[in-house]
């Protein structure tokens, strides 16, 4: 693991999210993307050499829908930047930890990620991401 990438916020609205951390960091964000493939609308601020990802669900099926519904808004995951997310996957799934995709998607952000399931990590959705290089 070379560093936390991002911290992943689930908001209920992403403008008022946008907002909100405008004021708190100073900046607006960098980019705003949709993952149709999670149902959700994102936003991405830069903090010295992490982030800060806003994430809104546009679905009630949405993953971050569930989140919200059943603890409210706030963190939602910390990702980790790895440098092959194939081995990092194999080495934690020998670890006993449960992966929650078998191969690695595509993510926000020009990223593949993977998560590791919060009850293997003491509560914590763990994304695992790496960048895309084409
Ligand atoms: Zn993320």
């Amino acid at each position: 693991m070379k560093k936390i990438e991002h911290i992943g916020i689930a908001v209920k609205d992403l403008a008022k999210g946008n907002e909100i951390y405008n004021l708190l960091l100073g900046k607006k964000p960098y980019k705003q993307e949709e993952v149709a493939s999670e149902n959700v609308m994102t936003s991405f601020f830069k903090v010295g050499p992490n982030k800060v990802e806003l994430l809104e669900a546009t679905d009630p099926e949405s993953p971050i829908a569930k989140f919200i519904e059943k603890r409210g808004e706030g963190i939602h995951h910390i990702a980790f930047e790895v440098k092959d997310i194939h081995k990092e996957m194999e080495r934690l799934a020998k670890k006993g930890f449960r992966l929650l995709n078998e191969k690695p998607k595509r993510g926000a952000d020009n990223k593949w990620v993977c998560f590791v399931h919060p009850k293997s990590a003491n509560g914590v959705l763990i994304e695992l991401c790496q960048n895309i290089e084409e």
